[in-house]
């Protein structure tokens, strides 16, 4: 069992210049914000990322407030009954999948705890009632999109300034804008997702195609995004950094190579930015959208949805289901209800309740997800839904729900940082009967429940894992007017 990391390689990389800190024989206490664990040195807290509740470390500070502290484990003197051989090789380097040495159980555990240590600290509101969390089936292979970077400087423990950097196809490290770290397998996406990485690579060593390398903005070979779907479609976007000869014959290899590709697409973005949303992005063989499919809320039918390469689609398939399923249960939508879908993205859960209300209206600021909303209704035969695009502080206003309908109910999915005040506001205006607020970040969710339940009283509450081996907890709150 790979239990013992060398983290020797990583201290050595320290400045030496002062004294350091050392704590001795230090028990790891709980699981923290951002992947990090924590323990107590003198009341100090002190966030330790890659250890696990329960193992005894000695830490060196490398970052030390009034507070709190930030350090690295230097050595082990007890491993945690909790710990779990890591999926991957990666595991400490890539940015991803910080709590994969803990086992599956005690993961949920924290992402439970994470939720009602924030309701219960910033909102001050009872969580008795909470629902145990929705664990992910697959801990696995549970992502439906992968997106890869070439760079021309690679991320390695220690460099060798004697040799020269290959440079690297991989996952971006966090806290360097430009290096790569190179990746082999990742245990996120199924089959053949690592085999068309690890193929292209060898594809573009062979034949000398220079990784792109940001800082200069040279080179040719920039990104591959890798979207798979339930169904068995897969489609590949290969990203190029300017216009060459060497594009086609590439693409043909890969077309050749793995014939099980639905929609083999590529995009020539010659911008300063990765960003692909106002880039043209070509078909080159097979269908321009993948198709996923999601059983109805009722487990009769199935809902189809269209994904094209610029279409954002929750990206563990198998638990938004799971999820929009628990949240439409909170909503105990009727067929006489109007629905307010705020943050809809491309409309998945407005098309997902649309028949069981008389009317659904989705709100988004991107206008493409507004028209895959619209497209995915019509590919659906649903016709009670109504979609707009904009700024929900400016759309939605007495005016607009005068014109669409007093809502019933309002489902709202937000960014990471939660609802403006003014949002808030108007949706308290609306008196609808119920709020279903789902939000992939509990500390926002928490300070914007403060205001809704000034009308609000809580009801159900209920953790859902989308996002198995990292620190990140979906949470959905049912909301009942007084
Ligand atoms: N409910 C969707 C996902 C929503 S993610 C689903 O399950 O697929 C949050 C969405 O809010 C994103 O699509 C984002 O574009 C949108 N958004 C962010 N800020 C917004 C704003 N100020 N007004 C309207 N939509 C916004």
């Amino acid at each position: 069992m790979l239990l013992f990391f060398d983290f020797t390689i990583q201290t050595m990389k320290l400045k030496k210049t002062k004294a350091k800190l050392l704590f001795e024989q230090v028990e790891i206490l709980e699981a923290a914000a951002e992947g990090n664990s924590i323990a107590k040195v003198d009341d100090m807290v002190v966030f330790v990322p890659f250890v696990v509740p329960g193992d005894v470390v000695d830490l060196e500070v490398y970052r030390k407030k009034k507070n709190f502290a930030q350090a690295k484990a230097i050595k082990f003197h007890k491993y945690s009954s909790l710990r779990v051989e890591p999926m991957c090789e990666h595991f400490t380097r890539c940015g991803g999948c910080k709590w994969q040495t803990m086992d599956y159980q005690s993961q949920v555990f924290y992402k439970q705890k994470q939720v009602k240590d924030n309701l219960e600290r910033i909102a001050h509101l009872d969580c008795s009632n909470m629902l145990p969390i929705l664990p992910s089936e697959n801990q696995k292979e549970y992502r439906n999109k992968l997106e890869y970077t070439f760079s021309t400087k690679s991320w390695k423990e220690v460099y060798d300034k004697t040799v020269e950097d290959q440079g690297a196809f991989g996952f971006h490290v966090p806290g360097f804008f430009d290096k790569v770290l190179e990746i082999e397998y990742c245990g996120l996406q199924k089959s053949p997702s690592n085999e068309i990485r690890n193929h292209l690579r060898e594809y573009c060593r062979n034949r000398q195609l220079p990784f792109y390398d940001i800082r200069n903005h040279q080179g040719l070979m920039r990104n591959l995004i890798i979207r798979t779907s339930t169904t068995g479609d897969l489609m590949v976007v290969v990203v190029f950094a300017m216009q060459s000869e060497e594009i086609i014959p590439l693409l043909e290899e890969i077309k050749i190579e793995f014939p099980q590709i639905t929609s083999l697409m590529y995009c020539v973005n010659e911008k300063f930015n990765d960003t692909l949303g106002d880039q043209d992005i070509m078909l080159y063989s097979g269908k321009d959208h993948i198709e996923e499919v999601m059983t109805t809320f009722d487990g009769e039918g199935q809902l189809r949805f269209k994904i094209r390469p610029k279409t954002f689609y929750q990206t563990n398939s198998a638990q938004a289901e799971r999820l929009y399923h628990q949240a439409a249960e909170f909503a105990g939508i009727t067929k006489d209800d109007i629905v307010y879908d705020l943050y809809t993205g491309c409309g998945t859960i407005a098309n997902y309740v649309a028949t069981m209300a008389k009317k659904v209206v989705g709100v988004e600021y991107v206008e493409d997800a507004v028209e895959d909303a619209r497209l995915n209704s019509e590919f659906n035969n649903i016709n009670n839904t109504v979609f707009y695009a904009g700024d929900m502080a400016k759309i939605l206003t007495e005016d607009f729900i005068k014109e669409n309908g007093k809502p019933d109910v309002i489902i709202i999915d937000p960014p990471r940082a939660g609802m403006a005040e003014s949002v808030i506001n108007q949706i308290l205006e609306t008196q609808a009967r119920k709020i279903v607020y789902i939000s992939c970040n509990p500390a926002p969710q928490a300070r914007d429940l403060m205001l809704l339940t000034t009308k609000y009283e809580i009801g159900r509450i209920r953790p859902v894992d989308m996002f198995p081996h990292t620190h990140h907890v979906e949470n959905i709150v049912e909301l009942i007017l007084k």
